[in-house]
Order: C-alpha cells, then structure tokens, then sequence
C-alpha cells in the first residue's frame, strides 16, 4: 500500500478548482487506489483528489466506516456535476482530512442529485441522501476550492480561526502523512 501526503488548511491546491478528467488510463487507475488507500490510512470517508496534490475533478467515498452503510460499495467519483439539491436542509457535523481533529455543525441540502463518471468513464446519475448526500457535498466543495468551514457561521469562524492558523503552520500532531508547509 503507498498513501499521498495529505495537503492542509492553507495550502493553495485546496482553493482552486480542479481539472475535468478527459480519459481514464492506467496512470490514473493507480491514482485512484492510491487515493482509497490514503483515505483509509486516514480513517477519512471520502477524498477529493486536490486533498492529494492531484488537480483532477475526482473525489472517492467508502461509507463502511459509518453505523448502518458497513455494506456499501466504496465509489469513485470522475467530474461530478450536483444537479439539484433539496430545499430541505439538515445539520451534521463534519470534519475533514485536512483540517485535523476540528469538527463542527454545517446546514446543507438533504437531499442532492449528483451526475458523474465511474471509473469505467461511464456516466451515471444518482440521487443521494443522509451521509451519502453529505459526503459528496463536502468533497464535491474541495474540487471548487470550498472548506466545510467556510460554511459555518459567523460565531463558529470565529471560534475556529486560531486552529486554522494552528493546522497551516502544522503547529498539531497528526497520525497520517501530511504535506510540508508550503511557502
Ligand atoms: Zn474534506
């Protein structure tokens, strides 16, 4: 198994918009499991590929980690559009590999349509809800750059702000392998 160093808070891959992918080859199949096996060193349900140095508009998702989807398939995610999402919102608490050990409550939609191509480059579209609608949403917000704390109010920014600083400077012990500061 080898795993990517994981980019943090501050670093400038993390706000930019990632590259479609225009056609999968061996190269990136082997960037694709070295993205699962990253995230699950991790302990993290999902990955985008920026989160990794990878400027490429994919992102994977394994769920068996949470109480009630221990049986679901872990997917790959290759230009992911959401297309809709619900009026209706619910509050859960995120955390995010590259923003260690901070958690916190974000309102998104609970329900969400999401348009992209499997590994096979095969288009699929999928209705989502619950962790899977959530999760697609956080990693679907690093390929354009966004952090779920950024999506906090204002009070909680507040609140988060110095552990930010913290993580940036790499001032906290992380258990994985995390990318130098960069410059
Ligand atoms: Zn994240």
């Amino acid at each position: 198994m080898s795993v990517f160093p994981i980019n943090l808070y501050g670093d400038k891959i993390l706000r930019s918009k990632t590259t479609p992918v225009k056609n999968i080859d061996d190269k990136l199949i082997s960037q694709i499991t070295e993205m699962f096996d990253t995230m699950r060193n991790a302990n993290g349900m999902g990955l985008a590929a920026n989160q990794v140095g990878l400027d490429k508009s994919i992102f994977v998702i394994d769920l068996t980690v949470v109480k009630g989807y221990e049986k679901t398939k872990p997917m790959v995610f290759i230009n992911p559009k959401i297309t809709s999402s619900s009026d209706d919102t619910v509050v859960l608490e995120e955390g995010c590999l590259s923003i260690p050990d901070l958690r916190a409550d974000v309102i998104r939609p609970s329900l969400i349509e999401v348009v992209y191509y499997d590994a096979d480059m095969k288009e699929v579209k999928l209705e989502a809800s619950d962790w899977l609608a959530r999760v697609i949403q956080h990693e679907n917000d690093h390929l354009n750059g966004i952090y779920f704390t950024d999506k906090v109010d204002d009070e909680t920014k507040k609140k988060l702000k110095k552990n930010l600083i913290k993580i940036k400077n790499r001032k906290i012990d992380i258990d994985y392998l995390v990318t130098e500061k960069s410059k």
